[in-house]
């Protein structure tokens, strides 16, 4: 096993549960005496209850690119695993640019997206703006697409809005808007009776991919409901891994 001075310095870039679980892995590695990698997970801040990180854990915002690369040399940061979500695209950006600045090693861990099965009605769109302006008039939506861009549909006043998120928006919502606050994960059952309880016509959601909140989608399949997927961004950084398994093979061969 490496030497004590060989221990390199990780900044995990969280605030998903691949970022969790990459936290966990590593410091049950270091627990049995694997000390390669000393951990510090980062996350945004953004709620204020988040679910438990094993090992250091680091909050809000860096300050942008030259923020982060402030950081990377303070903390004497040898390499990054950007497992931030799918759509947040700025910290990906401002991570890579830190990196380079700074020469930290980068890589990203994507999870994939989600792909239409038999019986899924899908129909893409580009941006938030273009998901609210596909549903019809009268339409009873299910939104999941968190509490940032909430805007396209809230101002859609001929449509009847059940959107749920972790946490409540500030400013609050209107009234006419159900606001259902739950955290991940669902389950099949769970998800079919809500959208049946709620009289769903359609679901709007992000192309987030990965297990804890594919439920919904199985359920609009079984009930025959359209979904409007909101396409990730176009012009993403590549997947380095898209499984933590992935990344934990890449940190083996960090080089020296
Ligand atoms: P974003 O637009 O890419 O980032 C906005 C700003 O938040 C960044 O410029 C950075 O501030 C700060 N930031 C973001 N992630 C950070 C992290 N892990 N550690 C420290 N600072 C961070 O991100 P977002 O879409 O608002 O998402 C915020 C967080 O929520 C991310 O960590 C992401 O993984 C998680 N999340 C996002 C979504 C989504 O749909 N977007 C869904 C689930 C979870 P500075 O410029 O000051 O450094």
């Amino acid at each position: 096993m490496s030497h004590h001075s060989e221990t390199r310095r990780l900044l995990i870039l969280g605030g998903t549960s691949e970022a969790r679980d990459l936290a966990r892995a590593l410091g049950e590695r270091t627990a049995n005496g694997d000390r390669r990698w000393s951990v510090i997970s980062s996350l945004a801040g953004r709620t204020s209850a988040p679910e438990p990180i094993a090992g250091d854990v680091r909050s809000g915002g860096f300050g942008g690119a030259s923020g982060l690369a402030d950081y990377i040399a303070t903390e004497r940061i040898d390499a990054i695993v950007d497992a931030t979500h799918p759509f947040a695209e700025a910290i990906s950006r401002q991570a890579a640019e830190a990196a380079s600045a700074t020469g930290a090693k980068y890589h990203r861990l994507v999870r994939p997206p989600w792909t239409p099965e038999p019986g899924d009605a899908w129909s893409p769109a580009t941006t938030v703006e273009e998901a609210a302006g596909q549903l019809p008039a009268g339409a009873a939506v299910f939104l999941t697409i968190g509490r940032q861009q909430l805007a396209p549909f809230v101002t859609r006043r001929d449509i009847r809005l059940v959107a749920r998120m972790i946490e409540p928006p500030d400013p609050p919502l209107p009234d006419s808007v159900e606001v259902i606050l739950a955290r991940p994960p669902f389950t099949i059952e769970a998800e079919r009776r809500l959208l049946a309880d709620r009289r769903i016509d359609v679901v709007v959601t992000k192309n987030a991919g990965g297990e804890l909140v594919r439920a919904k989608l199985v359920a609009a399949r079984a009930l025959g409901l359209p979904v409007i997927m909101i396409e990730r961004p176009a012009d993403q950084l590549p997947a380095d891994a898209t499984t933590v398994a992935g990344i934990l093979a890449l940190l083996d061969h960090h080089d020296v």
